[in-house]
């Protein structure tokens, strides 16, 4: 298992001060699993890499009592810890790169503030989730990624593909803000720890992730794999890490258990989910955008920090949830001048409301499933007839696609409180009255991944009067 960090610079070789490891030197710890040995295969004025080469016995690794979750027998000694970055990796990192990690260089204190072009190569990790969680993770953080999938094995291209990915991840920072990075996010890859995971390891995850976890869009996901999927641990973390936010995401999370049941799936269909809903508003050319249900306010985390979008308006009914987007959106904290392009109002889709016309598009992410069937003509008419924006976007879950999410039961709902779920035809047929009734055109567009025969997860109509 290997793992390098290179620094480009006119003073390269300062890596070795950061790191307190001579770059001329070649050196071994002993750790309860294995040896870690450091050095530097290239250290010059310009271009300096360091290495941290683990090697694991996996027989100390099994008296250690350390044993993965379902493992069989023999799989104790026989896996991939030896050569995958993993856990272990933290562990590495926290004993041999220690006041690195807190950021402390006693000879130059200077060059621990200093930003550095950093390159970090990871030879092979599993990634849980595959390139969309790295770039979910690494993206938010500033880094650029490129990430391979590794052969089974090179020599036998017909094995196909393993789990492993070789990733390298640049960034301007320092070196500090990296380690720390690494620390949290190269166990979170993989969420397979080798040790208990109990509360001193909440600890190290507070620690570790104080500066940047906490603004993290990723936070839960992160928190949820760092403790091993034990959501009351990773519940204490992030109300730790964020004061009395952290509370909300615990209330959130009893409200709310179904969503947690696939909780990769949610994330990474969230995400996708915005990203297409922001797309197709820019394609539009829309300045002024209201998010009718904003909820906690996923949508207008993206639109906020976009200043294409000039003026943001979210409304929702539910006073609860719009409490928990102004938390979410730290309006009170983010600059003034990003702030006050948002506004947040309490109001109902079933009334007519002139709040909510003016706008160059809406927005309604899956909201219309919420409502009664038999309201939908009100809803309708609120927006298409009186608000009447020029583009109306909507997205809603597509019901064929449920028979492929494991775990879900014929017939049930995505969650407890969808009144319906439509197949495509039920949503195109509503789209087209909706289109003949207000003089809107409509284009329909998947969003997740497309099943051959089911279709995409998600369903999205963009709606246009061409007014
Ligand atoms: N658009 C958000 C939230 C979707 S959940 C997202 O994608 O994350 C559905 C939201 O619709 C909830 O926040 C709920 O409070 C809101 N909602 C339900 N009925 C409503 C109504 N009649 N008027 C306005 N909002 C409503």
């Amino acid at each position: 298992m290997l793992l390098t960090i290179t620094s480009r610079s006119d003073q390269a070789r300062d890596l070795g001060f950061l790191l307190h490891k001579h770059p001329d030197e070649f050196q071994t710890f002993d750790l309860s699993f294995g040896k870690c040995h450091v050095f530097y295969p290239q250290a010059d004025d310009t271009i300096c890499t360091v290495a941290l080469l683990l090697e694991i016995d996996p027989v100390k690794l099994v008296r250690g009592g350390s044993k993965g979750k379902n493992d069989a027998p023999l799989s104790q000694y026989v896996n991939d810890r030896p050569y995958v970055a993993s856990s272990l990796m933290s562990v590495a990192l926290g004993k041999v790169f220690r006041t690195a990690l807190n950021g402390q260089c006693k000879e130059r204190p200077e060059l621990a503030e200093r930003e550095l072009d950093l390159t970090v190569e990871i030879s092979a990790a599993p990634v849980k989730g595959g390139t969309f969680f790295l770039e979910q993770v690494f993206e938010p953080l500033g880094y650029r990624i490129e990430a391979e999938r590794l052969a089974l094995d090179e020599k036998f291209p017909d094995w196909g593909e393993s789990k492993l990915y070789r990733i390298m991840l640049k960034s301007k920072a320092t070196l500090k803000s990296v380690l720390n990075h690494l620390y949290v996010l190269i166990p979170v890859l993989d969420s397979e720890k080798h040790y208990y995971v109990g509360e001193e390891e909440i600890d190290k995850l507070v620690r570790r992730g104080e500066d940047w976890l906490g603004d993290h869009p990723q936070k839960e996901a992160i928190a949820r794999r760092y403790l091993f999927n034990r959501r009351s641990l990773a519940a204490q973390a992030l109300e730790r890490l964020l004061g009395e936010e952290g509370e909300s995401i615990e209330t959130e999370d009893k409200k709310e258990p179904e969503l947690e049941e696939k909780l990769e799936e949610k994330i990474s269909l969230n995400e996708i989910r915005m990203k297409t809903v922001v797309a197709s508003l820019k394609d539009s050319g829309a300045r002024r955008v209201i998010d009718l249900g904003c909820g906690e306010g996923k949508l207008l985390r993206h639109l906020i920090d976009d200043y294409a979008f000039t003026e943001i308006a979210g409304t929702d009914v539910s006073i609860r949830v719009l409490d928990m987007a102004k938390k979410r959106l730290k309006l009170s904290r983010i600059p003034e001048k990003k702030a006050d392009r948002l506004k947040l109002f309490q109001g109902s889709l079933m009334y007519r409301d002139s709040r909510i016309a003016g706008y160059d598009a809406a927005t309604c992410v899956e909201v219309i499933e919420h409502l009664d069937e038999p309201r939908l003509q009100a809803f309708e008419k609120v927006v298409f007839k009186y608000a009447k924006p020029p583009v109306v976007i909507i997205t809603t879950p597509n019901s064929e696609y449920n028979v492929l999410f494991e775990n879900m039961p014929t017939g049930q709902l995505r969650h407890k409180d969808h009144r319906f779920e439509w197949t495509r035809e039920q949503f195109r047929q509503w789209c087209d009255k909706i289109c003949a009734n207000y003089g809107y055109k409509v284009e329909h567009l998947p969003i997740g991944d497309e099943d051959k025969e089911h279709g995409a997860p998600t369903q999205m109509g963009v709606f246009s009067s061409g007014n």
